[in-house]
């Protein structure tokens, strides 16, 4: 039954009556059944209050350990509470590989899918595109299935946590492959603005860092084919071949991150930043992103850049990545690729709330949505107005939970 009652940042300290621990899918079962209102947790990653609630929490960790692959239909079927970093290394064994991952390896996999996290590359969907079905415990206790091709599943995959708990989740997987991941320094600013389409385009995932004070780095992590002889030029958008590792994050140590130097290695242990047995990002942070449709990534840039004496004392760095387009209705890819713009701030919410304002203030003439787990601070109406399939998703709630079990301030107040 103890669990830990703040989320991993300790910005949020859950209202929930009580978090449980069930060590099985029955458990959870009888758990939500005799349950009033009641909401998943995951591994508590989220920054805003989408996971919590005044009701219970309810958490998969204890589950026993599935991760099942399916050779024939090329998917994987896993425990919705295990880390991507658990079922990477795994998948990897047995030849098998993710299509890509987010900058850490710590986050669950059912609380990822469930708010549209995201990793990198202008071919690369979020980590929710790849799921094919879901198991889910429903108000009443009874396990439900959804598949890749009923007609509600674009809406039941990213759902924050609304429909039920979900306790397996399966993912389409890709034969293992390598990743040589590389670091440039010393890339300019307007460089970014001015030649954004082809600084993302460069290799399988490209990340953009700036601490907005000078300091812009781009992560390169070219995907290794057969027969690839890439080696990374030592100069390349007026930018230069770091000879070290780095950290994303300026002060931190680069220990802590996945290996660098054009060093050849398996996917999980290459496409997010940070590695599993370190503290991810800095630990002592608070996040925001906001994804704009991909044409006007430029222009948001110098928006955002136009900012900077406003936004660097109170951050500690920004990333940049682009997300394919997906038709899954509350992702934040909805119906369009976009760039990402995201902010690792400094834990001041005082001093970062107003910045977070102006910021998406800026961004308001591109359509941006805000990224679910992390904070923002628009009004409810206008993160409403930039999901078109909202009205879909309020009936499906509706046949999915009529008796509102599932529900909490956040999804009432941004899903209504
Ligand atoms: C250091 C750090 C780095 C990050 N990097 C990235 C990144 O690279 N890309 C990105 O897009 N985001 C990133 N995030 C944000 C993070 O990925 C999301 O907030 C994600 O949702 C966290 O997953 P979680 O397992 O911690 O879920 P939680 O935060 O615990 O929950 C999130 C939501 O998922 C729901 N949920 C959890 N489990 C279940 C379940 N079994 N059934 C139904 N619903 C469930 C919850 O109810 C809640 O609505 C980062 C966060 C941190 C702290």
């Amino acid at each position: 039954m103890s669990a830990e009652r703040t989320n991993w940042a300790g910005n949020l300290h859950y209202g929930a009556t009580r978090i449980h621990t069930p060590a099985s899918v029955d458990e959870v079962q009888d758990l939500v059944a005799r349950t009033g209102r009641i909401r998943a947790l995951g591994s508590r990653h989220s920054f805003s209050d989408v996971a919590d609630t005044t009701g219970e929490l309810v958490s998969l960790a204890r589950l026993p350990r599935l991760i099942k692959v399916d050779r024939a239909a090329r998917t994987v079927t896993v425990g919705a509470g295990l880390r991507y970093g658990d079922v990477a290394a795994e998948l990897h064994r047995r030849g098998w590989a993710l299509h890509n991952l987010g900058s850490l390896p710590h986050i669950s996999v059912a609380g990822a899918v469930a708010t549209a996290t995201h990793g990198s590359g202008d071919r690369n969907g979020n980590l929710a595109t790849a799921v094919t079905g879901l198991q889910l415990v429903g108000g009443d206790g009874e396990l439900l299935a959804v598949r890749r091709g009923d007609p509600d599943f674009p809406g039941a995959v990213v759902a924050l946590g609304a429909l039920g708990v979900v306790t397996t989740v399966t993912l389409d997987v890709v034969p293992a492959f390598d990743v040589r991941q590389v670091v440039y320094d010393d890339l300019a600013t307007d460089t970014v603005a001015e030649r954004f389409d082809e600084i993302f385009a460069a290799a399988y995932s490209v990340s953009v860092f700036t601490d907005w004070a000078g300091t812009t780095r781009a992560w390169v992590k070219h995907r290794v084919e057969d027969g690839d002889d890439w080696t990374p030029e030592p100069a390349w958008m007026g930018a230069r071949l770091a000879a070290e590792p780095r950290n994303p994050v300026p002060g931190m140590p680069a220990v802590n991150c996945t290996e660098q130097l054009g060093v050849a290695g398996p996917w999980f242990d290459r496409l997010p930043h940070f590695r599993l047995e370190f503290t991810p990002s800095s630990g002592d942070e608070l996040q925001s992103e906001f994804l704009v449709p991909r044409e006007h990534a430029p222009d948001a840039f110098r928006a955002i850049a136009a900012l900077a004496g406003r936004i660097a004392p109170v951050l500690q760095v920004c990333e940049l990545r682009t997300v394919a387009a997906d038709d899954l209705w509350l992702s934040s890819s909805y119906g369009r690729d976009v760039a990402g713009f995201h902010f690792t701030w400094r834990q001041d919410p005082d001093a970062v709330l107003p910045v977070l304002a102006e910021i998406e203030a800026a961004l308001a003439p591109y359509d941006a949505r805000p990224h679910w787990g992390k904070l923002f601070t628009a009004e409810p109406e206008q993160v409403q107005e930039r999901y078109p399939r909202l009205a879909d998703f309020r009936r499906l709630r509706g046949e999915y939970d009529p008796d509102d079990r599932f529900g909490n301030d956040f999804v009432d107040r941004y899903l209504g």
